[in-house]
């Protein structure tokens, strides 16, 4: 899994990761904003941040297959790996987007490749967690 950006891609003026995760270098919890995070403008502390931070690439950062639609600020959603789980937290402003196309499909389509591979896709919409089922 590439841990770089591809051409054409960054952050811009999304703060969803600083949002939606729970972090532990900051005692953040999940659905909160982190007291640090200016909305749409980003972090106050920039170049002191931690390393978690530092080191947290979003996939649609850095996988071609997540096209467009998948923009966090557009989607609504962010997603990440670790080892084999694909990890989506969902906006709980917007809960049942994950269940909307073209979202419920490529994640069915995805879950299906990944499970191949002993991977599988977890969907977060606040404190409920829904496994994807793998199909075409
Ligand atoms: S969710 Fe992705 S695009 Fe948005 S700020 Fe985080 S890394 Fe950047
Ligand atoms: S420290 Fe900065 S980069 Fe990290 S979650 Fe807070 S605002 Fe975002």
């Amino acid at each position: 899994m590439p841990h770089h950006a591809i051409p054409d891609r960054s952050c811009g003026t999304c703060t969803l990761c600083c949002r939606l995760p729970d972090i532990d270098e900051l005692s953040k919890p999940a659905n909160a904003w982190c007291i640090h995070c200016v909305d749409g403008m980003g972090c106050k502390i920039y170049q002191s941040r931690p390393q978690t931070c530092r080191d947290f690439l979003c996939l649609w950062i850095t996988d071609a297959q997540l096209g467009p639609e998948w923009e966090p600020t557009k989607a609504h959603m962010m997603v990440y790996t670790q080892g084999p789980q694909m990890t989506v937290l969902v906006d709980p402003a917007y809960p049942d987007v994950w269940k909307q196309e073209p979202y419920r499909t490529q994640l069915s389509r995805r879950a299906l490749e990944m499970a191949l591979h002993g991977g599988y896709i977890i969907v977060f919409v606040g404190d409920t967690v829904f496994k994807i089922e793998p199909s075409t």
